[in-house]
């Protein structure tokens, strides 16, 4: 019999209550273990709250305000007992349970419906991605009302919380991970490498689960699918990175653009952006570039795609990212906005895995088939004042500052360590999501201006609000932030509306203090947004123990101060 999506939700819903990881991994693995065979990659993408894998072309594309209008419809609830729950719980899936059950449901189904398996759900959640072309908000619509009115409390709770992509029960990739290689009885390296090349843990689950060991040791780099890329952690100056790197470091300039991974095979080309959506269509430049020069047959490398002022200096990333948000016109865009690609990496030649090649290996073999394509600029150095020269001259050409890559290190996709460094001269600097917002006065009075800034909290995966803002954005840009948090909406309140935690903004301020004023505990002095950080998602925003971290270093390099 199909393993029914009440008993996932019932599983979910147990997760949340636990804090342990152990105890977690091990429910989940017995989960999986029961499943049927083609049960078992659908339910690890729902469990996970992932439907697609990023590199996938299928969205569901379905906003907060549509599940509240169904909502409202199925349950009848008014806008006010919708933000009383919504206040109730602070959580959009545990917001339509508690009204589903008080209040009486609008149900389309009749007695003879056969309950919702995990198979419908899934089949039923990917029907609504292949939804294109006109009137399709409201045909996926219709499909969510009819799937949410044959759903229990429970069940809708969490079938919103899959489609929003917000499952707060704390189940990460990585605790995913383990209870893969726990139900498979297989070693976690396995199951990490095999994620890593695939990139979709539904996947990786079914072959663990089904083909073993053997099944995983197969897994290798498939072209058109993306590796997570390698981060860096953050230098105070070129001395650190000098001295984590063993006395000697490839200091390289760190471009204010894009990241992109481009995979080519013959004149097929994809470019994928550092969150692993495919953004060849924003790029046709840069696909036609690559296509002519790179020397290769098969290949994947990496690089900053930046765009470029009519000075031939680089202009800042905002620019860049009107390219990327654009659906249409994209030629008129190219033409208005154009780009360099620098490149910096190569994982990937002709049937050759190259990642775990010393960097310097694969930056010769990059340089050899790179053609016309420039490489980042670079010096190999062990003197300090030649690296900080090299620090100064980037910032003078507009750059951000240097990137330090230690010169045997592998590429280590996905792991923000220590063997690239970024070394940025400007202020500290924190990635916050916005999770609400105020209506402005007087001439901002048709904006949304004022923000409410949010770290999350690493161990219970809520945003907590550190700060508010209204400094920093253009009027375009406040325009437009207006109408994409309207598209998010949660409720309102007065002045203040909420909104699911999306938008990721880089906010530069002058203190962290301690404030009893937010649950966090924390507030920013003097807050102001630098940048719209559309290349990052919530999961990546700095974390309130991050923020904690960092007062700390602040109250002790303060009483250094006050010594003095
Ligand atoms: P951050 O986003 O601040 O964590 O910095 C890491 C990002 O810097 C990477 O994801 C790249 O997009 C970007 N970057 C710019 N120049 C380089 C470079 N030379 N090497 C690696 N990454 C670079």
């Amino acid at each position: 019999m199909a393993t029914l999506f009440k008993e996932l939700a019932e599983l979910c819903e147990s997760l949340e209550k636990l804090t342990e990881r152990i105890p977690k991994i091990s429910m989940i693995s017995a989960f999986l273990r029961k499943l049927h065979k083609e049960e078992i990659a659908p339910a690890t993408r729902l469990i996970i709250g992932k439907i697609f894998p990023d590199w996938s072309s299928y969205t569901l594309d379905v906003s907060w305000g549509t599940i509240v209008k169904i909502i409202q419809d199925i349950t009848r609830a008014s806008p006010r007992e919708l933000l009383d729950a919504f206040n109730r719980t602070g959580d959009p899936g545990a917001m339509v349970e508690i009204l589903m059950k008080s209040k009486k449901i609008l149900r389309q189904a009749t007695l003879f419906e056969e309950p919702l398996t995990i198979l419908n759900v899934y089949q039923t959640l990917e029907s609504i991605a292949k939804i294109k072309g006109s009137g399709s908000r409201e045909r996926k619509e219709a499909v969510i009302k009819s799937l949410l009115s044959r759903a229990s409390p429970i069940e809708a709770k969490y079938l919103v919380k899959v489609i929003l992509g917000e499952m707060r029960h704390g189940v990460s990739e990585g605790l995913m991970e383990e209870a893969i290689a726990k139900a498979a009885d297989v070693s976690l390296e396995l199951v990490e490498r095999a994620h890593m090349f695939l990139g979709d843990i539904g996947e990786v689950a079914y072959i663990a689960l089904v083909e073993g060991a053997k099944g995983l040791e197969k897994v290798s780099l498939q072209l058109f699918r993306p590796l997570k890329p390698m981060l860096a952690q953050q230098a105070e100056n070129v001395q650190e990175a000098l001295k984590e790197h063993g006395g000697r470091s490839a200091f390289e300039y760190k471009f204010d653009g894009a990241r992109v991974q481009i995979h080519m095979k013959e004149s097929e080309v994809k470019i994928f952006s550092r969150r692993l959506t495919d953004v060849t269509k924003s790029l046709p430049d840069v696909v036609e570039l690559v296509r002519r020069e790179l020397r290769a047959r098969e290949v994947v490398v990496e690089g900053e795609v930046i765009a470029i002022g009519e000075n031939g200096k680089p202009l800042p990333f905002q620019h860049l990212m009107r390219r990327f948000r654009r659906i249409r016109d994209i030629y008129r865009m190219v033409r208005e906005i154009p780009v360099k690609l620098y490149l910096f990496d190569i994982l990937y030649l002709d049937g050759e895995l190259l990642i775990d090649k010393p960097y310097v290996e694969r930056r010769e073999i990059l340089a050899k088939i790179a053609g016309n394509i420039p490489l980042t600029p670079r010096v190999i150095t062990d003197d300090p004042k030649e690296a900080e020269k090299f620090l100064e001259k980037a910032i003078r050409e507009g750059h951000e500052g240097l990137m330090a890559k230690k010169l045997d290190s592998k590429y280590t996709p996905g792991i923000r360590g220590k063997l690239w460094l970024k070394i940025k001269p400007v202020l500290t600097t924190l990635d916050l999501v916005i999770v609400a917002a105020e209506w402005g006065y007087g001439r901002r009075k048709n904006w949304l201006s004022d923000y409410y800034l949010a770290a999350r909290d690493e161990k219970t995966g809520e945003f907590l609000i550190v700060g508010k803002t209204f400094k920093g954005l253009t009027d375009e840009e406040f325009e437009e932030m207006t109408k994409r948090l309207l598209n998010l909406k949660i409720g309102e309140k007065g002045r203040v509306v909420y909104v699911q935690p999306k938008i990721v903004v880089e906010v530069a301020f002058n203190e962290i203090q301690k404030s009893p004023k937010y649950k966090s505990g924390y507030a920013l002095r003097f807050a102001r947004i630098i940048k719209i950080r559309d290349d990052k998602g919530p999961e990546e925003a700095n974390t309130i123990q991050e923020i904690e971290e960092l007062y700390k270093k602040q109250f002790l390099a303060k009483a250094k101060k006050e010594k003095l």
